[in-house]
């Protein structure tokens, strides 16, 4: 059988999976098998050459039983609307999960910023936020950066949002330079969130990490920021790393700093001094203690899972690894850290700075970096607990279950005290 890898199926089928294991409600459940409210909009942009290109945007909520929708914006070529209905619904489980009061939305434009300059991104962030104003706004749907969409484009977002609600609202978008209301420590909280619940998952593995070899696929946000933390803060030695080119391997291991300047020159990692050149695909069947995909989904499926050499998966894109995948990794007693928990601490900190953009006060980076850990280890002890209780209970589940289990259970029960069932 051919394994099913649209992005949305894949969501439904995990949460039917948790649904089933935990004996949701059937009402609950068809709530959240689907997203509350769907927009796409054809936005015109004015280009560089003085034409007029059409470009599709979506803006998609989920969910919004435990306060405004919250999620990212992507702008990619490939952007489709089962793509982002999927990663509004793993924001829903996972501002459930880090027990945040947001609910679950996301964004996406079809475009490829590498064909566009500074004057057409503007453009079409701006018209993106003009299109979409009635649905978003920092009550409602509070977006931010996700692939390809940066803190420049967010002050953009911003600004314009600003103009048409005819005030000062820096708390509809998060991500933004710290000059306009970001909060200190957002550039890194994905890679900073992802390398606690590391720390927190090799302690519990009884892995040393500093002697652990990791290989890291993508550099961009997430998996740049993952190499340099991973090499400062845990002493790991990151010895692959890729970009949408294709990645390098040296046995010695990266130079964090060398290699983001090389990259900076050639646009890609490939080809640095010193390293063989591996591509995407087998960079993710190396030998090695910790397997980081930072880049897109479905890279780990049912054809390659059995070839993952790894000890530990850490999920720091959205949706790496298929239902088809989780199975054999579970069954190779790999373990496989969730998306939705590894890579929360980005929409942690955008709370944050929601929160310091709603008061008015604004914290340190330790301050940040001190919460951030305090939510993603509560929320990796949540998820072990849940495992233990259904081992106790005679059923062994995989981390991925446990942790959808606490967060399905949070939004329903929000759903049904506000009486929607
Ligand atoms: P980014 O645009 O900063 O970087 C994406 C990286 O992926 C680039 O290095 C690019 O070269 C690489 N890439 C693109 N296509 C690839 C391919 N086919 N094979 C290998 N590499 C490829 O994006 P990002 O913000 O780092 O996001 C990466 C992942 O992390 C996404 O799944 C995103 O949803 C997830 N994520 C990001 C954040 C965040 O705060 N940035 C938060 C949560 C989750």
């Amino acid at each position: 059988m051919v394994e099913e890898l649209d992005p949305f199926k894949i969501a439904q089928k995990q949460l039917d999976d948790a649904a089933a294991i935990m004996s949701l409600d059937k009402q609950a459940l068809a709530i959240l098998r689907e997203p509350k409210r769907v927009v796409t909009v054809n936005i015109p942009v004015r280009m560089s050459d003085g034409t007029t290109e059409t470009f599709t945007g979506f803006r998609v909520m989920y969910n919004d039983a435990r306060g405004p929708g919250k999620g990212g914006i992507r702008f990619h070529p490939e952007e489709n609307v089962s793509t982002v209905k999927a990663l509004a619904a793993w924001m829903t489980w996972k501002t459930a999960l880090a027990d945040i009061p947001f609910g679950g939305g996301k964004g996406g434009v079809i475009c490829d910023t590498k064909k566009m300059d500074a004057f057409e991104l503007e453009n079409l962030s701006r018209s993106y936020v003009r299109a979409l104003a009635e649905v978003v706004g920092p009550k409602k749907d509070v977006p931010a950066p996700d692939v390809y969409t940066t803190p420049q484009i967010m002050a953009w977002m911003m600004d314009e949002y600003n103009k048409l609600a005819g005030g000062s609202e820096p708390g509809f978008i998060t991500g933004k330079p710290v000059e306009i209301g970001g909060s200190q420590g957002r550039f890194d909280s994905t890679a900073m969130g992802g390398m606690y619940i590391l720390r927190n998952a090799a302690k519990m593995a009884k892995m040393d990490l500093k002697k652990a070899r990791v290989a890291i696929q993508g550099f961009g946000n997430a998996g740049k920021f993952a190499f340099d933390i991973a090499n400062t803060m845990l002493g790991a030695n990151v010895v692959a790393i890729s970009d949408s080119k294709g990645g390098v391997y040296s046995e010695k291991g990266l130079d964090y700093d060398k290699l983001s300047a090389a990259k900076e020159q050639t646009g890609t990692v490939q080809g640095y001094k010193g390293t063989e050149d591996v591509s995407n695909e087998d960079l993710l069947e190396l030998d090695v203690d910790v397997l980081i995909p930072a880049a897109i989904e479905n890279q780990i499926t049912g054809k390659n899972a059995d070839r993952i050499n790894a000890k530990m998966v850490l999920e720091l894109a959205n949706g790496p690894v298929t239902p088809d995948a989780d199975k054999i990794l579970f069954e190779k007693g790999i373990l496989d850290l969730p998306d939705f928990l590894v890579n929360s601490g980005g929409v942690i900190v955008s709370y944050f700075e929601w929160v310091q953009n709603n008061s008015g006060e604004y914290w340190t980076e330790d301050s940040v970096y001190k919460k951030l850990d305090g939510i993603v280890t509560k929320s990796f002890n949540d998820m072990v607990a849940m495992q233990k209780e259904y081992k106790e209970k005679g059923k062994k589940i995989t981390p991925r279950q446990a942790a959808y289990i606490i967060a399905v259970d949070r939004v329903a029960k929000a759903m049904k005290l506000r009486g929607w069932y």
